[in-house]
């Protein structure tokens, strides 16, 4: 469905913790009621079945601080907000689980210095041709299906691995952001291409794919992710034909950093040939993160509705600042979002053709609120419009 000037736009939101429970005392079934209230239509949760590894959302601090308390099961927590009329998306962390490379540590990617990838702060990425640690991924998210009755699944993390928050617009790419250069991808990439790799290290025949075979490179890779999601699609849309899949996809127009096209060519998401097993695009522009400014929510959009015309898109905006210390720090980001300014970004993604937006995350509302911001205020202001 494209978006019409007119249509009513999608108001999403990520809900990864449970604060609205430990923190701010909601039942399953207020916490609903407040979410549909701000406005929102969709929400984005975790479960225990597929959990979402620690990243960004660290979830042992107000854990701890909440003394054990226990929380809502996954089932009462999705019928309360299915019950309040919202759409619940199950979110899984396809490429990005830790524990399962620890117990499949072949799964762990290699660099195209034929370096094996360490991961940057918590992020440590997987190479998407491991058949166990897909299996195994899939078999989970059938049972989140089977068991949860979501609306749908989200996707996220489903790509050839990469720390995309650091592609601030001074980033160069290098050698060691190229993956996966393994046995296991170099034999399936030369055999499925015909092509008889010459005989040396790993590097140099990394060297020769990427000098001579780039195009079939960057297609062949791209093609591991479309069938990863088809197989995700079929395992699960068994008896529930049309289950929808949304899929978090890098924001990068292909005209960024000289037209590398990085989304497609970094982390293989081509959304051109994604379009026949998503349904619909996150697009990742957090900008405060990324250090863009809002005018380059037009080319994010546009460049990406013009992949997917059928599509929809919708746009990513942070509530609050991230990533601004340690290890984070130096890369040019804002210190702090206003309410303004994250009005000002919303309204800046409708304008540019977003079909709606997603917010990272409903916490980040709630502490604003409770710290005498007007943030929830500027968002059903937003989402009443
Ligand atoms: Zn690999």
């Amino acid at each position: 469905m494209n978006h019409r000037e007119g249509a009513t736009a999608s108001f999403a939101v990520k809900v990864y913790d449970y604060q609205w429970a430990t923190t701010f005392g909601m039942s399953p079934e207020q916490a609903s009621a407040e979410l549909a209230r701000d406005g929102f239509d969709t929400i984005l949760i975790r479960n225990g079945i597929d959990p979402l590894p620690n990243s960004g959302v660290d979830q042992s601090a107000y854990l701890a601080a909440a003394g054990g308390k226990p929380l809502p099961s996954d089932r009462a927590w999705t019928d309360a907000l299915k019950g309040a009329g919202l759409h619940v998306l199950q979110t899984t962390a396809l490429f990005f689980d830790p524990e399962l490379v620890d117990r499949f540590p072949d799964a762990r990617p290699v660099d195209a210095t034929g370096a094996l990838s360490t991961g940057f702060d918590w992020y440590l990425g997987v190479c998407p041709t491991h058949e166990g640690y897909l299996e195994t991924k899939i078999a989970r998210l059938v049972r989140v299906v089977d068991e949860l009755e979501p609306d749908g699944l989200f996707l996220s993390f489903t790509r050839f691995p990469g720390f995309w928050e650091n592609w601030v617009p001074d980033y160069v790419f290098t050698l060691s952001d190229q993956f996966c250069f393994c046995d296991r991808c170099r034999n399936r990439f030369a055999d499925e291409n015909g092509i008889s790799l010459p005989a040396g290290n790993l590097a140099a025949q990394a060297d020769v794919i990427l000098r001579d075979f780039a195009a079939e490179w960057h297609a062949w890779r791209a093609a591991v992710i479309h069938q990863a999601i088809a197989r995700i699609r079929e395992a699960v849309s068994v008896g529930r034909p049309g289950f929808p899949i949304m899929l978090n996809t890098l924001p990068f127009p292909q005209s960024d950093y000289v037209g590398m096209d990085v989304r497609r060519t970094v982390a293989a998401q081509d959304l051109a040939m994604l379009s026949d097993v998503v349904d619909r695009f996150e697009l990742m522009t957090y900008l405060q993160i990324l250090h863009r400014p809002n005018s380059w929510l037009e080319l994010a959009v546009s460049e990406a509705r013009a992949l997917a015309p059928h599509q929809q898109m919708l746009c990513t905006l942070q509530v609050a600042p991230l990533y601004t210390d340690g290890v984070h720090a130096g890369r040019g980001r804002a210190a702090q979002i206003s309410a303004e300014e994250m009005g000002a970004a919303a309204r800046a993604a409708l304008a540019a053709g977003a079909d709606g937006l997603v917010f990272y995350h409903w916490t980040d509302f709630l502490e604003d609120e409770a710290q005498g911001g007007h943030k929830r205020a500027v968002l059903r202001e937003i989402a009443s419009a």
